[in-house]
């Protein structure tokens, strides 16, 4: 049944942000009460530099990201825009302010003619998801509960088949793909890595593409096989957050603390790489939490930061070097261990330790001494 409003046919949804965690719910939601939904196009320097001129210098990136994505839905004919106000996500669990104020900051900054819709989610306050789907509906002229009940429905089978997906190893792009086209396909079979690593990211930096600067890929490309934020299921996030002795404020740290702290406390990763956007508060209190915790478990991190200057050349020079530290320190352990007849490391599984000699010979050229290997 279409039960759109006669007057607006299309929704723009900006591909960034809450896009990125978001998307499938936000897709059959809009689907179901019979709107065509028009995302974005993929993020590229021209639309950063646009979303640039719009915003004071010292915002940070993903939020001038968000301004040329809705510049760029206007620029294709898009004139209804939806923009959410996240402002908590569960009792006393935050957004950033500039997450919870996204309506005012598109309102204030883009002086061009289109409708928003705007609703809050705010569980602090008792606006749930409920209240949240009703105000987008009733923004639209559509009423009638059991219509926008239904809607919920569709959105939530799409995101859970999304998650369901993700967990089970199938990378973003698939798992969105087979969501959206209403499929299930989960991984069986996983290709054996040297190493492992984890990102701690939020999901609007790590999955745009532009803004990683293809980071998953890259690193899959060295040899590290690589767990994210959509790995891991978020009971098991809110817990491992606890069992570190932390708890949590942000919304977000479900896909950063909980997420390195349940490959840490699982002994499953060598290494973690923090990727954040230059001058992000929350995340820099985050990730300072989390080098504590690595350094106890003597586990090394790296620190990505990136902004609309970031060059790919020296991102891909800190990531090699870290990867190639991790390698080493690996197989020297590895090898020591076998050579005294001691289990391997946790994280070392036989197939793992064959992959890892293998990979060790491509770099047995370069002497590798417990001197070379840096914490
Ligand atoms: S959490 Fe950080 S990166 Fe994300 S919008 Fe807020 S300040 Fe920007």
């Amino acid at each position: 049944m279409n039960v759109a409003s006669d007057k607006i046919k299309q929704i723009g949804i900006p591909r960034a942000i809450s896009y990125y965690n978001n998307y499938p719910f936000y897709y059959g939601f809009f689907k179901s009460l019979g709107f065509e939904v028009v995302i974005s196009d993929k993020t590229t320097t021209k639309l950063i530099n646009e979303g640039s001129k719009y915003v004071v210098s010292d915002t940070c990136l993903p939020i001038k990201v968000y301004v040329g994505h809705v510049v760029n839905l206007l620029d294709k004919g898009c004139d209804t825009i939806f923009v959410p106000s996240l402002q908590s996500t569960a009792f006393k669990i935050n957004n950033c302010s500039k997450i919870r104020g996204l309506p005012e900051i598109i309102r204030n900054v883009i002086d061009r003619d289109f409708k928003m819709i705007e609703p809050t989610l705010d569980k602090t306050e008792n606006i749930g998801l409920n209240d949240f789907c009703t105000m987008i509906a009733n923004d639209l002229e559509i009423f009638d509960e059991n219509t926008i009940k239904s809607a919920m429905k569709t959105g939530f089978e799409m995101y859970n088949n999304f998650l369901e997906m993700t967990q089970s190893g199938v990378s973003y792009t698939e798992a969105l793909k087979n969501a959206l086209d209403g499929k299930i396909v989960k991984k069986t079979v996983d290709i054996v890595r040297p190493i492992s690593v984890v990102v701690m990211a939020h999901g609007y930096n790590l999955f745009d593409e532009h803004i990683s600067m293809n980071l998953i890929k890259k690193l899959e490309k060295m040899g590290v096989k690589v767990y994210t934020g959509l790995n891991v299921a978020k009971d098991d996030a809110v817990a491992a957050i606890k069992n570190i002795g932390e708890f949590q404020y942000w919304a977000n740290e479900l896909d950063l603390t909980g997420t390195a702290a349940h490959y840490l406390l699982n002994n499953k990763i060598d290494g973690i790489i923090a990727l954040s956007a230059f001058g992000c508060g929350p995340d820099s209190l985050m990730f300072q939490e989390m080098e504590y915790h690595a350094k106890e478990k003597n586990v090394p991190i790296i620190h990505l930061t990136v902004d609309e200057h970031t060059g790919e050349a020296g991102f891909v020079t800190r990531l090699d070097a870290f990867v190639d530290m991790l390698i080493r320190k690996k197989r020297l352990n590895a090898v020591k261990k076998q050579k005294m007849g001691e289990k391997l490391l946790p994280s070392t599984n036989p197939n793992q330790f064959l992959a890892l000699k293998k990979y060790g010979q491509k770099i047995s050229e370069k002497s590798v001494t417990t001197s070379n290997v840096q914490m």
